[in-house]
């Protein structure tokens, strides 16, 4: 039975008496959801989820994005070694780093993973290292500019990701000299597109690059589907670019003679609407301006609307009746740390409990002590009942690897 907007508020009121303030919570149900959706609407040719797990790496839900079916994708060697441990299969790892240490690509090459190069330095040096004993997948920037933020942008010629399809020819003599196999040729054009033709334009620039290399295997798109923020708010059209794409990948198909595996990597779009911060209203304060409502949680736990201009709904789950009052919701960090400003809820109340929505994605996993404040505990809702996935911190954390320095 599908829950009411009713049953969803008394069982987040629920969740704060038993867990405390604030919370983040997951809704296992919603990510399944987000995958059928893409599952589905890519449903047209041979295609792969490997999740992108710096959008929310707790173990727990890195473990039921695998049992959904999804491969991972990793941006650090660190990553890689956490989604080792939730039990993802090294053929289902991607490793796409920027800049990292040449240390952590011959770590990936150890561990066995796909491996994602991003510069012609990269690229020579792992010629140079390995030859053809190994095969990579090569970061393409097609200087597409895809939607969002321009801090979530990453396809602009300004960028620093990828190599430039202008070098292509670069590329293609680093890999002719050291005879490198490169088996996936990756895009990813940012964060945020809503335009189908924008991301088809990536996807025919792949296409052409893929003729210089006969042994490709995969072509990952990488990721930027956009999700809602609120009610009206527009997301990337995923049915409609399924079926762009299906035709595509069907006329590039006929110019070659293996076949060819598509790759994504979504992270917003499979955990940003499942996630929830819930909070508690500290302070009620008038000014002769405004009328703040002061959370017991801020940027250190959720950085987006300060970082990106993130806009995320807030509701009052202790009120019901019209939203007829107009609110500044801040944070605790003595620093400004506006989660909504003017927002219209109706009239609140100190110790009432606030619910920022869409904040599964870029919310726990950019989360700090700044203020030495305690991050908060994450609770996964899985087939009805919710599970403790991580402990709120304690004083204990935040001196965790600190040298004693006696004085
Ligand atoms: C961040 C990132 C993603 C995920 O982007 P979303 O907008 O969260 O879907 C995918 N691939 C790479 C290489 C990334 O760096």
């Amino acid at each position: 039975m599908k829950k009411t907007k009713e049953d969803r508020r008394e069982e987040y009121k629920k969740l704060v008496e038993l867990y405390g303030s604030p919370l983040y919570v997951y809704d296992s149900t919603q990510i399944e959801n987000q995958i059928k959706k893409l599952k589905s609407a890519f449903s047209g040719f041979d295609c792969k989820l490997h999740y992108a797990a710096k959008a929310l790496n707790n173990q727990a839900i890195l473990k039921l994005v695998r049992e959904f079916g999804c491969g991972l994708d990793a941006v650090s060697i660190h990553e890689v070694e956490l989604a080792l441990l939730a039990g993802f299969p090294k053929e289902e790892i991607l490793f796409t780093p920027s800049n990292a240490p040449f240390s952590e690509i011959e770590k990936a090459v150890e561990l066995g993973i796909h491996i994602n190069i991003d510069s012609l330095s990269a690229l020579r040096k792992f010629g140079q290292t390995f030859g053809s004993g190994f095969p990579v997948f090569i970061r393409i920037n097609p200087h597409i500019l895809a939607g969002g933020n321009p801090k979530i942008q990453t396809g602009h010629i300004d960028s620093k990701f990828g190599i430039s399809i202008f070098q292509l020819s670069e590329i293609e003599a680093i890999v002719k000299a050291f005879e490198i196999q490169v088996e996936g040729l990756h895009v990813h054009t940012g964060s945020e597109f809503l335009d189908a033709g924008v991301f088809l334009q990536g996807a025919q620039i792949l296409f052409q690059a893929a003729k210089s290399f006969p042994d490709l295997k995969y072509i990952d798109f990488g990721s930027g589907f956009k999700v809602a923020y609120s009610e009206s708010d527009v997301v990337t059209p995923v049915e409609e670019l399924g079926r762009q794409l299906s035709l595509a990948i069907e006329e590039f198909t006929k110019t070659r003679n293996q076949p060819i595996q598509v790759w994504f990597e979504p992270g917003k779009f499979l955990v940003s609407e499942s996630g929830t911060l819930l909070c508690t209203i500290n302070t009620l304060k008038r000014t002769p301006s405004s009328v703040f409502l002061g959370v017991d949680t801020g940027l250190n736990h959720l950085i987006r609307p300060m970082m990106y201009d993130a806009y995320h709904e807030i509701e009052n789950i202790s009120r019901t009746g019209p939203a007829d009052h107009v609110y500044n919701v801040v944070g605790y960090i003595c620093e400004t740390d506006t989660l909504g400003y003017s927002r219209a809820l109706p009239e609140s109340f100190e110790d009432d409990v606030l619910a920022i929505h869409n904040a599964g994605a870029y919310g726990f996993s950019m989360a700090s002590n700044y203020n030495s404040r305690l991050r908060p505990a994450e609770v996964l809702l899985y087939k009805g009942k919710p599970h403790l996935i991580r402990q709120r911190d304690v004083l204990e954390d935040l001196l965790r690897g600190q040298v004693d320095f006696n004085i």
